[in-house]
Protein backbone atom coordinates (compact mmCIF):
# COMPACT_ATOMS: atom_id res chain seq x y z
CA UNK A 1 0.00 0.00 0.00
CA UNK A 2 1.46 3.37 -0.65
CA UNK A 3 2.68 5.44 2.15
CA UNK A 4 0.71 8.56 2.57
CA UNK A 5 3.43 11.49 2.31
CA UNK A 6 2.48 13.49 5.72
CA UNK A 7 3.08 16.55 4.17
CA UNK A 8 0.55 16.56 1.37
CA UNK A 9 -1.78 15.43 4.11
CA UNK A 10 -0.50 18.80 5.94
CA UNK A 11 -1.39 21.40 2.78
CA UNK A 12 -4.84 19.60 2.83
CA UNK A 13 -5.53 20.65 6.35
CA UNK A 14 -4.19 23.84 6.15
CA UNK A 15 -6.18 24.34 2.85
CA UNK A 16 -9.36 22.79 4.78
CA UNK A 17 -8.61 26.00 7.49
CA UNK A 18 -7.66 28.70 5.29
CA UNK A 19 -11.12 28.52 3.06
CA UNK A 20 -13.22 29.69 6.41
CA UNK A 21 -11.17 32.47 6.53
CA UNK A 22 -11.42 35.83 4.59
CA UNK A 23 -9.88 35.55 1.13
CA UNK A 24 -6.90 37.62 1.49
CA UNK A 25 -5.97 35.83 4.55
CA UNK A 26 -6.51 32.39 3.42
CA UNK A 27 -4.18 33.36 -0.08
CA UNK A 28 -1.23 35.03 2.13
CA UNK A 29 -1.69 32.33 4.64
CA UNK A 30 -1.66 29.75 1.75
CA UNK A 31 1.72 31.02 0.14
CA UNK A 32 3.36 31.75 3.43
CA UNK A 33 3.01 28.16 5.12
CA UNK A 34 3.03 26.02 1.98
CA UNK A 35 6.84 25.82 2.38
CA UNK A 36 9.38 26.12 5.12
CA UNK A 37 11.53 29.06 5.49
CA UNK A 38 14.66 26.56 5.47
CA UNK A 39 15.83 23.41 5.69
CA UNK A 40 18.81 21.98 6.50
CA UNK A 41 20.18 18.68 5.34
CA UNK A 42 23.38 17.35 7.18
CA UNK A 43 25.82 14.73 6.63
CA UNK A 44 26.88 12.89 10.10
CA UNK A 45 29.97 10.82 9.71
CA UNK A 46 30.19 8.72 13.17
CA UNK A 47 33.10 6.18 13.94
CA UNK A 48 31.91 3.05 14.93
CA UNK A 49 32.88 0.60 17.70
CA UNK A 50 34.50 -1.44 15.00
CA UNK A 51 36.28 1.54 13.95
CA UNK A 52 34.09 1.88 10.59
CA UNK A 53 32.56 5.23 9.63
CA UNK A 54 29.28 5.57 8.86
CA UNK A 55 27.69 8.30 7.26
CA UNK A 56 24.44 9.25 8.64
CA UNK A 57 21.60 11.72 6.59
CA UNK A 58 19.77 14.36 8.96
CA UNK A 59 17.46 17.19 8.50
CA UNK A 60 16.46 20.11 10.27
CA UNK A 61 13.31 22.08 8.96
CA UNK A 62 12.66 25.66 10.27
CA UNK A 63 9.24 26.34 9.05
CA UNK A 64 8.43 29.38 10.32
CA UNK A 65 9.08 31.89 13.20
CA UNK A 66 6.25 34.45 12.64
CA UNK A 67 5.62 33.83 16.21
CA UNK A 68 9.25 33.10 17.58
CA UNK A 69 12.12 31.04 17.64
CA UNK A 70 11.71 27.87 15.64
CA UNK A 71 10.18 25.09 18.27
CA UNK A 72 10.47 21.39 17.48
CA UNK A 73 11.83 17.65 18.28
CA UNK A 74 14.11 15.66 16.81
CA UNK A 75 13.53 12.17 15.80
CA UNK A 76 15.59 9.23 15.15
CA UNK A 77 14.00 6.40 13.04
CA UNK A 78 15.11 4.30 9.82
CA UNK A 79 11.79 6.15 8.44
CA UNK A 80 12.62 9.83 8.77
CA UNK A 81 12.40 11.76 5.23
CA UNK A 82 12.68 15.20 4.39
CA UNK A 83 8.54 15.11 3.84
CA UNK A 84 7.85 13.80 6.86
CA UNK A 85 10.34 16.81 9.00
CA UNK A 86 8.90 19.22 7.12
CA UNK A 87 4.89 17.95 7.84
CA UNK A 88 6.37 17.96 11.66
CA UNK A 89 7.74 21.44 11.52
CA UNK A 90 4.71 22.79 9.83
CA UNK A 91 2.34 20.99 12.69
CA UNK A 92 4.77 22.56 15.12
CA UNK A 93 3.78 25.34 13.72
CA UNK A 94 0.34 25.57 14.38
CA UNK A 95 0.82 24.08 17.40
CA UNK A 96 2.69 26.34 19.12
CA UNK A 97 0.05 29.17 17.80
CA UNK A 98 -2.73 27.23 19.26
CA UNK A 99 -1.39 27.10 22.62
CA UNK A 100 -0.24 30.29 22.75
CA UNK A 101 3.55 29.74 23.12
CA UNK A 102 5.90 32.95 21.49
CA UNK A 103 7.14 29.69 19.03
CA UNK A 104 6.88 29.31 15.90
CA UNK A 105 7.76 25.65 14.27
CA UNK A 106 10.66 23.59 13.15
CA UNK A 107 11.67 19.85 13.47
CA UNK A 108 14.80 17.38 12.80
CA UNK A 109 15.49 14.24 12.35
CA UNK A 110 18.03 11.71 11.74
CA UNK A 111 17.73 8.50 9.23
CA UNK A 112 18.71 5.76 11.91
CA UNK A 113 17.54 2.70 13.57
CA UNK A 114 18.91 3.51 16.93
CA UNK A 115 17.88 0.18 18.17
CA UNK A 116 21.28 -1.39 16.12
CA UNK A 117 23.63 1.32 17.70
CA UNK A 118 26.00 1.31 20.80
CA UNK A 119 25.14 3.41 23.52
CA UNK A 120 29.06 5.19 22.64
CA UNK A 121 27.84 5.14 18.77
CA UNK A 122 24.52 7.01 19.82
CA UNK A 123 25.98 9.44 21.58
CA UNK A 124 28.91 10.16 19.13
CA UNK A 125 25.84 10.30 16.53
CA UNK A 126 23.85 12.95 19.05
CA UNK A 127 26.93 15.28 19.07
CA UNK A 128 27.71 15.13 15.27
CA UNK A 129 23.96 16.25 14.80
CA UNK A 130 24.69 19.26 17.43
CA UNK A 131 27.71 20.22 15.66
CA UNK A 132 26.16 19.98 11.80
CA UNK A 133 23.21 22.58 13.00
CA UNK A 134 25.02 24.20 15.76
CA UNK A 135 24.80 27.58 13.77
CA UNK A 136 20.97 27.77 12.80
CA UNK A 137 20.06 26.96 16.83
CA UNK A 138 20.07 28.92 20.04
CA UNK A 139 17.80 30.15 22.61
CA UNK A 140 16.50 32.85 20.77
CA UNK A 141 16.68 31.07 16.94
CA UNK A 142 15.82 27.37 16.98
CA UNK A 143 15.04 25.52 20.53
CA UNK A 144 15.36 21.64 20.05
CA UNK A 145 13.53 19.25 22.28
CA UNK A 146 13.41 15.21 21.86
CA UNK A 147 10.60 13.21 19.94
CA UNK A 148 10.18 9.26 18.67
CA UNK A 149 13.77 7.65 19.70
CA UNK A 150 15.37 10.57 21.55
CA UNK A 151 15.17 11.55 25.41
CA UNK A 152 16.60 14.10 28.05
CA UNK A 153 19.64 12.23 27.62
CA UNK A 154 20.76 12.84 24.11
CA UNK A 155 19.42 16.46 25.06
CA UNK A 156 22.23 16.45 27.25
CA UNK A 157 24.70 15.27 24.76
CA UNK A 158 23.54 18.01 22.20
CA UNK A 159 23.62 20.74 24.56
CA UNK A 160 27.48 19.97 26.09
CA UNK A 161 28.15 19.27 22.08
CA UNK A 162 26.73 22.60 21.51
CA UNK A 163 28.05 24.68 24.33
CA UNK A 164 31.31 23.30 23.43
CA UNK A 165 30.89 24.83 19.71
CA UNK A 166 30.26 27.93 21.08
CA UNK A 167 32.88 27.91 23.27
CA UNK A 168 35.23 27.41 20.63
CA UNK A 169 34.27 29.79 18.27
CA UNK A 170 34.39 32.66 21.28
CA UNK A 171 38.12 31.85 21.30
CA UNK A 172 38.45 31.61 17.43
CA UNK A 173 37.46 35.24 17.19
CA UNK A 174 39.74 36.47 20.17
CA UNK A 175 41.16 39.36 17.96
CA UNK A 176 37.68 40.89 17.97
CA UNK A 177 36.82 44.39 19.81
CA UNK A 178 33.42 42.73 20.58
CA UNK A 179 35.59 39.72 22.34
CA UNK A 180 34.52 40.34 25.68
CA UNK A 181 30.66 40.28 24.66
CA UNK A 182 31.14 36.51 23.59
CA UNK A 183 33.41 35.92 26.05
CA UNK A 184 30.88 36.41 28.29
CA UNK A 185 28.32 34.00 26.58
CA UNK A 186 26.01 32.93 29.56
CA UNK A 187 26.04 29.14 29.86
CA UNK A 188 23.32 28.90 31.92
CA UNK A 189 21.06 31.20 29.85
CA UNK A 190 22.70 28.81 26.63
CA UNK A 191 21.51 25.71 28.09
CA UNK A 192 17.92 27.30 26.34
CA UNK A 193 18.65 26.20 23.28
CA UNK A 194 17.13 22.81 24.06
CA UNK A 195 14.47 21.64 26.23
CA UNK A 196 12.93 18.21 27.24
CA UNK A 197 16.71 17.79 29.53
CA UNK A 198 17.36 15.64 32.27
CA UNK A 199 16.54 18.02 35.53
CA UNK A 200 20.28 18.45 36.36
CA UNK A 201 20.57 19.72 32.87
CA UNK A 202 18.84 22.36 33.37
CA UNK A 203 15.42 20.40 32.53
CA UNK A 204 11.74 21.70 33.96
CA UNK A 205 10.00 19.43 36.47
CA UNK A 206 7.11 17.30 35.03
CA UNK A 207 8.62 17.80 31.40
CA UNK A 208 8.51 13.92 31.01
CA UNK A 209 5.06 14.01 31.63
CA UNK A 210 3.53 16.64 30.29
CA UNK A 211 2.43 15.30 27.23
CA UNK A 212 0.46 12.84 28.07
CA UNK A 213 -0.89 15.21 31.25
CA UNK A 214 -1.78 17.98 28.81
CA UNK A 215 -3.61 15.15 26.43
CA UNK A 216 -5.69 14.25 29.55
CA UNK A 217 -6.54 17.89 30.30
CA UNK A 218 -7.63 18.45 26.76
CA UNK A 219 -9.95 14.91 26.52
CA UNK A 220 -11.26 15.80 30.35
CA UNK A 221 -12.49 19.33 29.01
CA UNK A 222 -14.11 18.24 25.42
CA UNK A 223 -15.60 15.37 27.44
CA UNK A 224 -16.83 18.10 29.68
CA UNK A 225 -17.87 19.73 26.76
CA UNK A 226 -19.66 16.80 25.33
CA UNK A 227 -21.92 16.49 28.07
CA UNK A 228 -19.31 13.89 30.10
CA UNK A 229 -18.08 14.61 33.63
CA UNK A 230 -15.62 12.58 35.33
CA UNK A 231 -16.47 12.88 39.65
CA UNK A 232 -13.98 15.49 40.97
CA UNK A 233 -12.17 16.38 37.07
CA UNK A 234 -12.21 18.73 34.31
CA UNK A 235 -14.33 21.69 33.91
CA UNK A 236 -18.38 22.71 34.13
CA UNK A 237 -17.95 25.70 32.31
CA UNK A 238 -19.70 26.32 28.54
CA UNK A 239 -22.05 23.32 29.68
CA UNK A 240 -25.09 25.13 27.12
CA UNK A 241 -22.72 24.82 24.10
CA UNK A 242 -23.96 20.78 23.54
CA UNK A 243 -26.74 19.96 25.87
CA UNK A 244 -27.43 16.55 24.63
CA UNK A 245 -26.62 13.55 27.20
CA UNK A 246 -23.50 11.82 25.76
CA UNK A 247 -23.54 8.08 24.49
CA UNK A 248 -20.72 7.83 27.25
CA UNK A 249 -21.30 5.34 29.69
CA UNK A 250 -19.07 4.86 32.98
CA UNK A 251 -16.66 3.66 33.46
CA UNK A 252 -14.87 4.43 29.91
CA UNK A 253 -12.39 2.14 28.21
CA UNK A 254 -9.15 3.43 26.36
CA UNK A 255 -7.42 1.80 23.84
CA UNK A 256 -3.81 3.16 23.37
CA UNK A 257 -1.59 2.38 20.34
CA UNK A 258 2.22 3.09 21.26
CA UNK A 259 3.64 2.72 24.52
CA UNK A 260 6.76 4.96 24.81
CA UNK A 261 7.05 8.38 26.84
CA UNK A 262 3.59 9.96 25.64
CA UNK A 263 2.02 6.82 25.29
CA UNK A 264 2.56 5.05 28.82
CA UNK A 265 1.94 8.73 30.91
CA UNK A 266 -1.36 8.92 28.78
CA UNK A 267 -2.12 5.55 29.74
CA UNK A 268 -1.36 6.02 33.49
CA UNK A 269 -2.98 9.62 33.46
CA UNK A 270 -6.29 7.98 31.98
CA UNK A 271 -5.80 5.36 34.48
CA UNK A 272 -5.20 7.49 37.45
CA UNK A 273 -8.73 9.20 36.54
CA UNK A 274 -11.12 6.31 36.37
CA UNK A 275 -10.60 5.28 32.44
CA UNK A 276 -9.95 1.86 31.63
CA UNK A 277 -6.78 1.26 29.65
CA UNK A 278 -7.71 -2.36 27.83
CA UNK A 279 -5.25 -2.18 25.56
CA UNK A 280 -1.54 -0.72 24.35
CA UNK A 281 0.92 -1.57 21.96
CA UNK A 282 4.60 -1.23 20.96
CA UNK A 283 5.87 -1.53 17.19
CA UNK A 284 5.64 -5.48 17.75
CA UNK A 285 2.25 -5.40 18.15
CA UNK A 286 -0.10 -5.02 21.51
CA UNK A 287 -2.18 -6.77 24.56
CA UNK A 288 -5.27 -6.66 25.37
CA UNK A 289 -6.53 -6.91 28.98
CA UNK A 290 -10.68 -6.61 29.53
CA UNK A 291 -9.98 -5.43 33.22
CA UNK A 292 -7.51 -2.01 32.53
CA UNK A 293 -4.12 -2.60 32.56
CA UNK A 294 -1.91 -1.43 35.35
CA UNK A 295 0.51 0.47 33.12
CA UNK A 296 3.85 1.04 35.73
CA UNK A 297 3.69 -3.17 36.37
CA UNK A 298 3.18 -3.29 32.23
CA UNK A 299 6.09 -0.66 32.11
CA UNK A 300 7.87 -3.23 34.14
CA UNK A 301 7.18 -6.20 32.55
CA UNK A 302 8.14 -5.39 29.03
CA UNK A 303 11.34 -3.90 30.35
CA UNK A 304 11.86 -7.33 31.79
CA UNK A 305 10.91 -9.27 29.03
CA UNK A 306 11.51 -6.76 26.05
CA UNK A 307 8.26 -6.76 24.86
CA UNK A 308 4.37 -6.20 25.51
CA UNK A 309 3.23 -10.14 24.88
CA UNK A 310 2.16 -12.01 28.13
CA UNK A 311 2.41 -8.57 30.04
CA UNK A 312 -1.49 -8.66 31.02
CA UNK A 313 -0.86 -6.57 34.27
CA UNK A 314 -3.79 -5.81 35.92
CA UNK A 315 -4.26 -4.49 39.55
CA UNK A 316 -1.16 -5.58 41.34
CA UNK A 317 -0.13 -8.83 39.38
CA UNK A 318 0.75 -10.09 35.91
CA UNK A 319 -1.25 -13.16 34.95
CA UNK A 320 -1.17 -15.05 31.45
CA UNK A 321 -4.67 -15.25 31.75
CA UNK A 322 -5.83 -12.12 31.96
CA UNK A 323 -5.21 -11.31 28.45
CA UNK A 324 -4.09 -11.75 24.65
CA UNK A 325 -1.71 -10.30 22.07
CA UNK A 326 -3.52 -8.13 19.41
CA UNK A 327 -1.90 -6.50 16.50
CA UNK A 328 -2.20 -3.02 15.92
CA UNK A 329 -4.76 -3.27 13.39
CA UNK A 330 -6.90 -4.95 16.03
CA UNK A 331 -5.84 -2.43 18.35
CA UNK A 332 -7.31 0.69 16.48
CA UNK A 333 -10.99 -1.48 15.70
CA UNK A 334 -11.51 -1.96 19.79
CA UNK A 335 -14.80 -1.06 20.34
CA UNK A 336 -13.61 1.47 23.30
CA UNK A 337 -14.47 4.75 23.99
CA UNK A 338 -11.64 6.44 23.53
CA UNK A 339 -8.85 5.72 20.67
CA UNK A 340 -5.81 7.17 21.74
CA UNK A 341 -2.87 6.92 18.81
CA UNK A 342 0.42 7.38 20.36
CA UNK A 343 3.35 6.32 18.29
CA UNK A 344 3.38 7.49 14.32
CA UNK A 345 1.65 8.88 11.95
CA UNK A 346 -1.01 7.88 9.32
CA UNK A 347 -2.56 4.97 11.32
CA UNK A 348 -6.21 6.09 10.77
CA UNK A 349 -6.75 6.18 6.78
CA UNK A 350 -9.77 5.70 4.27
CA UNK A 351 -9.40 2.16 4.54
CA UNK A 352 -9.86 1.40 8.29
CA UNK A 353 -11.65 4.41 9.65
CA UNK A 354 -15.09 3.18 8.62
CA UNK A 355 -14.21 0.52 11.30
CA UNK A 356 -12.90 2.36 14.43
CA UNK A 357 -15.49 1.41 16.75
CA UNK A 358 -14.31 4.47 19.34
CA UNK A 359 -16.40 7.76 20.37
CA UNK A 360 -13.95 9.87 20.53
CA UNK A 361 -10.10 9.76 19.31
CA UNK A 362 -7.65 11.68 21.11
CA UNK A 363 -4.87 12.04 19.05
CA UNK A 364 -1.18 11.58 20.75
CA UNK A 365 1.12 11.38 18.00
CA UNK A 366 1.72 13.78 15.47
CA UNK A 367 -0.44 13.64 12.57
CA UNK A 368 -2.08 9.79 13.26
CA UNK A 369 -4.88 10.76 11.01
CA UNK A 370 -5.33 11.19 6.93
CA UNK A 371 -7.46 13.73 5.74
CA UNK A 372 -9.77 11.29 4.01
CA UNK A 373 -10.12 9.46 7.45
CA UNK A 374 -10.64 12.68 8.97
CA UNK A 375 -13.45 13.35 6.71
CA UNK A 376 -15.47 10.00 7.26
CA UNK A 377 -14.81 10.25 11.30
CA UNK A 378 -16.41 13.55 11.22
CA UNK A 379 -19.63 12.30 9.30
CA UNK A 380 -19.72 9.69 11.77
CA UNK A 381 -19.84 12.10 14.52
CA UNK A 382 -16.53 10.73 15.68
CA UNK A 383 -14.93 13.85 17.47
CA UNK A 384 -11.50 13.77 16.59
CA UNK A 385 -8.96 15.76 19.16
CA UNK A 386 -6.52 17.09 17.02
CA UNK A 387 -2.84 16.21 17.89
CA UNK A 388 -1.59 20.28 17.49
CA UNK A 389 -3.97 20.95 20.90
CA UNK A 390 -4.05 17.10 22.52
CA UNK A 391 -0.17 17.02 22.37
CA UNK A 392 0.42 20.57 23.14
CA UNK A 393 1.35 19.88 26.73
CA UNK A 394 4.95 18.85 25.63
CA UNK A 395 5.82 21.96 24.11
CA UNK A 396 3.78 23.88 26.59
CA UNK A 397 6.31 23.27 29.52
CA UNK A 398 9.36 22.86 27.20
CA UNK A 399 8.55 26.52 26.49
CA UNK A 400 7.97 26.72 30.42
CA UNK A 401 11.34 25.19 30.70
CA UNK A 402 13.39 27.70 28.45
CA UNK A 403 11.68 30.19 30.23
CA UNK A 404 12.99 29.09 33.32
CA UNK A 405 16.84 28.81 31.64
CA UNK A 406 16.55 32.28 30.51
CA UNK A 407 15.21 33.60 34.31
CA UNK A 408 17.76 31.21 36.06
CA UNK A 409 14.83 30.31 37.87
CA UNK A 410 13.85 26.43 39.01
CA UNK A 411 9.98 26.22 39.45
CA UNK A 412 7.74 23.22 41.25
CA UNK A 413 6.23 20.56 39.56
CA UNK A 414 3.36 21.80 41.44
CA UNK A 415 3.72 25.53 39.56
CA UNK A 416 4.15 23.62 36.09
CA UNK A 417 0.83 21.51 36.51
CA UNK A 418 -0.99 24.16 37.33
CA UNK A 419 0.05 26.38 34.56
CA UNK A 420 -0.17 23.54 32.08
CA UNK A 421 -4.00 22.97 33.41
CA UNK A 422 -5.01 26.31 32.49
CA UNK A 423 -3.36 26.04 29.15
CA UNK A 424 -4.76 23.03 28.09
CA UNK A 425 -8.62 23.86 29.66
CA UNK A 426 -7.91 27.69 28.28
CA UNK A 427 -6.91 26.61 24.71
CA UNK A 428 -9.58 23.82 24.15
CA UNK A 429 -12.26 25.89 25.29
CA UNK A 430 -11.13 28.51 22.71
CA UNK A 431 -10.78 25.18 19.61
CA UNK A 432 -14.61 24.30 20.69
CA UNK A 433 -15.87 27.89 20.40
CA UNK A 434 -14.14 27.96 16.88
CA UNK A 435 -15.35 24.93 16.02
CA UNK A 436 -18.97 25.60 16.91
CA UNK A 437 -18.59 29.05 15.71
CA UNK A 438 -17.20 28.18 11.94
CA UNK A 439 -19.34 24.74 12.07
CA UNK A 440 -16.61 22.79 11.88
CA UNK A 441 -14.37 19.85 13.05
CA UNK A 442 -12.21 20.30 16.11
CA UNK A 443 -9.09 20.08 14.02
CA UNK A 444 -10.32 22.83 10.90
CA UNK A 445 -10.88 24.73 14.63
CA UNK A 446 -7.27 24.19 16.06
CA UNK A 447 -5.96 25.38 12.73
CA UNK A 448 -8.53 28.40 12.49
CA UNK A 449 -7.25 29.63 15.82
CA UNK A 450 -3.54 29.07 15.29
CA UNK A 451 -3.55 30.66 11.67
CA UNK A 452 -5.56 33.69 13.08
CA UNK A 453 -2.99 34.07 15.54
CA UNK A 454 -0.03 33.55 13.12
CA UNK A 455 -1.86 36.67 10.66
CA UNK A 456 -1.94 38.57 13.98
CA UNK A 457 2.00 38.53 14.44
CA UNK A 458 2.91 38.77 10.54
CA UNK A 459 0.66 42.09 10.67
P1 LIG B 1 8.79 7.07 21.90
O1 LIG B 1 9.93 6.75 21.03
O2 LIG B 1 9.03 7.25 23.36
O3 LIG B 1 7.64 5.97 21.74
C1 LIG B 1 7.12 5.60 20.50
C2 LIG B 1 6.25 4.36 20.72
O4 LIG B 1 5.62 4.02 19.49
C3 LIG B 1 7.04 3.13 21.15
O5 LIG B 1 6.29 2.40 22.09
C4 LIG B 1 7.16 2.33 19.85
O6 LIG B 1 7.35 0.95 20.06
C5 LIG B 1 5.82 2.64 19.23
N1 LIG B 1 5.80 2.39 17.79
C6 LIG B 1 6.75 2.67 16.86
N2 LIG B 1 6.35 2.24 15.65
C7 LIG B 1 5.12 1.70 15.82
C8 LIG B 1 4.19 1.09 14.95
N3 LIG B 1 4.46 0.97 13.66
N4 LIG B 1 3.04 0.65 15.48
C9 LIG B 1 2.77 0.79 16.80
N5 LIG B 1 3.61 1.34 17.67
C10 LIG B 1 4.77 1.80 17.19
O7 LIG B 1 8.13 8.39 21.28
P2 LIG B 1 7.15 9.41 21.98
O8 LIG B 1 7.95 10.55 22.46
O9 LIG B 1 6.25 8.68 22.89
O10 LIG B 1 6.32 9.96 20.72
C11 LIG B 1 5.17 9.28 20.21
C12 LIG B 1 4.40 10.21 19.33
O11 LIG B 1 4.02 11.37 20.08
C13 LIG B 1 5.13 10.73 18.11
O12 LIG B 1 4.22 10.93 17.06
C14 LIG B 1 5.66 12.08 18.57
O13 LIG B 1 5.91 12.96 17.49
C15 LIG B 1 4.49 12.53 19.40
N6 LIG B 1 4.80 13.56 20.39
C16 LIG B 1 5.72 13.35 21.37
C17 LIG B 1 5.93 14.34 22.31
C18 LIG B 1 6.87 14.14 23.47
O14 LIG B 1 6.89 15.00 24.37
N7 LIG B 1 7.62 13.05 23.53
C19 LIG B 1 5.25 15.55 22.22
C20 LIG B 1 4.31 15.72 21.21
C21 LIG B 1 4.09 14.72 20.30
Amino acid sequence: MKRTNPFESAMIQLSRAAAKLPKKEAALLMTLLSQPQRILHVTIPVKMDNGTINVFQGYRVQFNNARGPYKGGIRYHPDVSLDEVKALSFWMTMKCAVADLPFGGGKGGIIVDPKKLSQKELERLSRGYARAIFDCIGPDKDVPAPDVNTNGTIMGWMLDEYIKVIKSKVYKVKGRKDFKTLQTFDSHALRATFTGKAIGDGGSEGREEATGLGGLYVLLAVLSQLGYRIQGVGSRKNKKLNPKPSSLTPPLTAAVQGFGNVGYNVAKFLTDVGIKVVAVSDSRGGIHVPEGINPALTLECKKKNGYLAGCYCSGSVCDLKKGKTITNTQLLELPVDILVPSALENVLTAENAKRIKAKVVLEMANGPTTPEADTILYKRGIPVIPDILSNSGGVSVSCFEWEQNLKGQHWTKEAVNRKLKSKMEKETTNVWLASKKYKTDLRTAAFIVALQRIVKAIK
